[in-house]
């Protein structure tokens, strides 16, 4: 197999996959620490969907008001519905402030206040005091605040001489026998030449998996190719059954109105003109957490109160608003509305809907980035040679329901942190390991299947039927009936892949075959989905069960670990981290939780 491809070899100290906001910040970090770094895309880096991110990045700064980092790691414990890991929380939120420092400095160009300090806006779930009242705490490059950072970073890794392969598909990575990390294998776009890469550790921050749903926010990107070569790797992944809807996609279209919109003043509401958050969530109303909103929407929705001719989606109003407040802080979101629905939001309201935005879900590490598994009695075994960070990895900073702005932060910190662990832990003097033949000739087998695959079904219809399942099985509301049907029909779905047929042979840009890669990453991440989905008999965060209505801390408050292979999962656990790093603060007890 390795003969009929041509192959170009490369040894370096760090290879990263993915020039996100995650990928980049790390790179940018192994190649300030001394190490010979590379990042592997395969978009242009500043194509990564980081590039979306539009309301902005947490950090209690304190500069519209007092904040504190541990108000902001209360509110990031609460919002993971106690699925968190408060050590990893502690880090994230006690680093916050220095990594937007660090942006700031690198050349983010943050939108100010009257003096001159970063602008800080109000979002869901983000309070003083432990909970008291709203804070200010996401800083906002205007609406476009991803945009901003990527670039930044981007420019700083480049200046910085780390090499970028772009346009490489990473195909999988390279295992030892012995379950060590030791590089991975590209293919090149527009050459189809097979880049064979060894590294003393590898970086995935690949980003998440929601164009596994129907509707997402989500870039046609989003696949989770770095989740998929972990489970092929025999490696878990962790908690996935929690994946976020966002209350605000425009309705039909799928296209993010950032949750800044309700920060800076923006409602819902139903058919009767009623802002019906007040009755949901008295105090914190249309700022609740994200799974509070989607779940009031659709239930609006169900009853009957929706809007438009189906009565099948909300409003979200903005008319209030003054126009200047409106072309300064959100023009990105008024030109997304105009586009995509039609509607000048100085005068209507959007037409919105709850669409798959985040998954919580991935590969799990520690809080240096480093890839753990379970391993007998070892719930937190780490596996040599990987790392993972950004929205690919499971920290578990999120937990159950990640907060708005807290993904953008997540990025940067343990970006950060992985790029310290990898000049901490990889020498740059010694010689990279052997790599195993084998595993070079089994990703080109699976590479080659693909390739020449002659059955008699078109790889976007096994899609569209995979994307439908899980659009109508794993929603935000399940049951026991739906999720035990989804579970049926998501391995019906998988059945037909020996059917996949694939037209271009060629290796030069052949999207039917890269779509196909896309296709079989994504089909295993949605039945580990399902199947956790369907384990975990409880509601907690964004995994809203009818049918056990209640978070139940006694057996629950346990991190799913699901592996995949032969086309079944299997599922395990390992423990939440119920401690804190240091004693600046306490572990932060379990409190009801808000429906
Ligand atoms: C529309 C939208 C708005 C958002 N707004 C906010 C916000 O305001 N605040 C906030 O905190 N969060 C926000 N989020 C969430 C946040 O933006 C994402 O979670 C985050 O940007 C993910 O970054 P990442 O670096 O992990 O991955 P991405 O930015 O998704 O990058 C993934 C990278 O991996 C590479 N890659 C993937 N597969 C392969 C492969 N097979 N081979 C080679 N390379 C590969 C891609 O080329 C890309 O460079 C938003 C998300 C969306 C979709």
């Amino acid at each position: 197999m390795t003969d009929s491809y041509e192959i170009v070899d490369h040894e370096y100290d760090v290879v990263v996959v993915g020039a996100g906001g995650a990928g980049l910040r790390a790179t940018l970090g192994a190649a300030q620490a001394g190490l010979k770094t590379a990042c592997v895309t395969k978009v242009f880096p500043t194509r990564s969907h980081t590039v979306a991110a539009q309301g902005g990045i947490s950090a209690a700064l304190g500069n519209m008001s007092e904040d504190d980092w541990r108000w902001h790691m209360y509110d990031t414990v609460k919002g993971s519905d106690w699925l968190g890991d408060q050590d990893a929380i502690e880090y994230l939120c006690k680093n916050a402030p220095a990594a937007v420092y660090e942006l700031e400095h690198w050349g983010v160009p943050f939108s100010r206040t009257e003096e001159g300090k970063i602008y800080q806006r109000a979002f869901g779930g983000m309070t003083k005091n432990y909970g008291e009242g709203q804070v200010q705490r996401t800083c906002a490059a205007a609406d476009r605040t991803g945009h901003a950072i990527l670039h930044t970073l981007y420019g700083q890794a480049v200046k910085n001489n780390a090499k970028f392969f772009i346009e490489h598909f990473a195909l999988d990575l390279i295992m030892s026998d012995e379950g060590e990390c030791r590089g991975l294998l590209s293919w090149e776009l527009d050459t189809g030449i097979i880049h064979r890469f060894s590294a003393k550790m590898v970086v995935l921050a690949t980003g998440g998996y929601g164009r596994v749903y129907f509707s997402c926010t989500s870039a046609h990107t989003c696949t989770g190719d770095g989740n998929a070569m972990v489970l092929r790797a025999g490696l878990p992944l962790q908690d996935m059954e929690f994946v976020q809807f966002h209350p605000t996609g425009i309705y039909g279209a799928g296209v993010l109105i950032t949750e800044g919109s309700r920060g800076e003043g923006g409602y819902l509401t139903n058919s009767e003109g009623e802002r019906f958050m007040e009755r949901y969530a008295p105090s914190a109303k249309d700022l609740a957490s994200r799974d509070v909103v989607s779940r009031s929407m659709t239930i609006e929705i169900r009853e009957g109160r929706g809007v438009g001719p189906n009565k099948d989606h909300i409003h979200l109003n903005l008319n209030h608003l003054d126009p200047k407040v409106l072309a300064a802080r959100l023009p990105g979101i008024s030109e997304s509305a105009k586009i995509f629905a039609g509607v000048d939001v100085t005068k209507e309201p959007i037409p919105v809907l709850p669409t798959v935005h985040y998954n919580m879900g991935g590969i799990p590490t520690n809080y240096h980035g480093e890839v753990v598994t379970k391993r007998g009695d070892d719930t937190d075994a780490v596996v040599p040679g990987l790392m993972a960070i950004g929205e690919a990895a499971c920290v578990s900073v999120h937990g159950a329901n990640r907060l708005g702005s807290n993904s953008l932060i997540d990025l940067v910190v343990f970006g950060r942190a992985a790029g310290l662990r990898c000049g901490e832990v990889v020498k740059s003097d010694g010689a990279n390991a052997d790599l195993p033949k084998a595993a070079t000739d089994e990703a080109l087998a699976r590479l080659d299947k693909f390739r020449h695959a002659k059955g008699g079904t078109p790889t976007a219809a096994l899609r569209a039927q995979m994307q439908s399942v899980m659009q109508n099985n794993c929603a935000v509301f399940r049951t026991g009936d739906v999720l035990e049907e989804g579970r049926e029909k998501i391995n019906e779905v998988h059945s037909a892949m020996p059917d996949i047929g694939v037209t271009d042979r060629s290796l030069i840009w052949n999207t039917d075959l890269v779509e196909t890669l896309e296709f079989d990453n994504m089909i295993g991440q949605a039945i580990v989905t399902m199947e956790g989905a369907a384990n975990r008999k409880e509601s907690r965060g964004a995994h809203a069960r009818e049918d056990f209505p209640d978070r139940d801390d006694a057996n629950w408050m346990k991190h799913t670990a699901a592996w995949f292979a032969q086309g079944k999962a299997t599922i395990d656990y390992r423990p939440v981290h119920n401690f804190t790093l240091t004693d600046e603060i306490k572990y932060i007890e379990p409190k009801k939780r808000v429906y």
